[in-house]
């Protein structure tokens, strides 16, 4: 297990499509561990596995605990690790801001369905399926994007809708 160096916007393998998983084991779960770390050391919310150089179909999301008003764990943090994530239904549209740990010092707006089914394969292939909604659905759409060579900034829909910040907290 490892940190890696996130890539930066600008670097081709942001913009290539992803490679589908056909094997899995050992190799997938070493690749989503090196994932966990980097996104975790970034303070990220989520990563797709070619924001540390690996075009292949992977992304991990974690949801931070929900604490009640003192400030207790009323639920624990929630890990979601995807190879070969689709979205199978989408509905309902959300603006809200979001940022990317590949693009810093920059959040946007975007549009995004408020609700998804998501479904793919775990690190062992073993078939999974997610309902979404709020930022966890925007997370699904954000990543699976990365997956497509997609970036947030491609859906904003105005100059204005970007806007330059110092620190950042639960990019993607
Ligand atoms: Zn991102």
């Amino acid at each position: 297990m490892a940190e890696r160096p996130v890539v930066l916007a600008g670097e081709p393998i942001l913009r290539q499509k992803s490679k589908r998983i056909k094997r899995f084991g050992p190799s997938i779960e070493a690749l989503v561990a090196d994932m966990l770390d980097t996104m975790r050391a970034a303070d990220g919310l989520g990563l797709a596995a070619p924001q540390i150089g690996v075009s292949l179909r992977v992304i991990i999301i974690e949801m931070p605990p929900q604490r009640d008003e003192e400030g207790n764990e009323i639920e624990p943090a929630q890990l979601y690790v995807y190879c070969n994530p689709e979205i199978i239904k989408a509905r309902g549209e959300e603006e809200d801001d979001e940022g990317c740990l590949s693009v810093p010092g920059y959040v946007g707006t975007v549009t995004r369905a408020a609700f998804v089914t998501v479904k793919g394969q775990d690190t062992k292939g073993r078939k999974i399926r997610t309902k979404a909604q709020g930022l966890l659905a925007r997370a699904f759409q954000h990543e699976i994007d990365h997956l497509n060579g997609i970036l947030f900034i491609d859906r904003i829909e105005s100059p204005e809708k970007l806007r330059r910040i110092e620190a950042e907290q639960g990019a993607l």
